[in-house]
């Protein structure tokens, strides 16, 4: 077990993420049992969860004549357009019925402004509206951060440049992570992090 400082942050490990998901990453689910052994090693364990309203503005089919994968202009930056996925109360926002959440301290939802997406655990897609979570670690004493989860080049790789931003020891351990890697984006983000002080294992 690490010290107190030290948290888990497990993102987005969701149905609709996994194999048979309406955003599946190619082998998502075959991080879970690793990722359920990891959680006995931290004090603090976080889970995230991506969790839409109906017709929200990341979806294409919010979005006339766009097709998924494509970008649009938000007021925010350039945003991607996804298939619908993990709507609220849906199957596929629900965890992966075999990730041991039992032992999380901290569920934390993101995404469920209709006109503003939530990559990032700390931060929506404008980089300024908190998720909250940064006063739960720092309330916590916790200085350590460590990511698994999906998507490497989206989610996580947000999160972890967030919370290097923030001043948290950031590592991203990949063998605990998948990517989407759309046009590339995996790459991007490998670079991005290591920019950001993210270290990569
Ligand atoms: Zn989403």
């Amino acid at each position: 077990m690490r010290d107190a400082t030290h948290a888990l942050i497990v993102i987005d490990v969701q149905n609709d993420f996994c194999p048979g998901g309406a955003l599946a990453v190619a082998d998502g689910d075959a991080i879970i049992a690793p990722i359920n052994a990891a959680l006995a090693e931290y004090p603090v364990k976080v889970f995230t969860q991506d969790w839409h309203p109906v017709g929200h503005s990341s979806f294409a089919t919010s979005h006339t004549g766009k097709a998924p994968f494509e970008t649009t202009e938000m007021p925010y930056g350039t945003q991607v357009l996804w298939p619908d996925h993990c709507e609220q109360g849906s199957n596929g926002a629900a965890f992966h019925p075999d990730l041991n959440t039992t032992p999380g301290d901290l569920v934390i939802r993101k995404g469920f402004r209709p006109q503003i997406d939530s990559y990032s655990a700390f931060f929506e897609n404008d980089r300024i509206t908190p998720t909250g979570l940064e006063g739960y670690l720092r309330t916590r004493g916790v200085t350590h951060l460590t990511l698994v989860g999906l998507a490497t080049d989206f989610c996580v790789a947000y999160s972890a440049i967030d919370g290097a931003t923030l001043g948290f020891d950031v590592t991203v351990d990949t063998t605990l992570c998948r990517a989407i890697d759309l046009d590339g984006s995996l790459q991007v983000a490998l670079d991005q992090m290591k920019a950001a002080g993210v270290t990569l294992v």
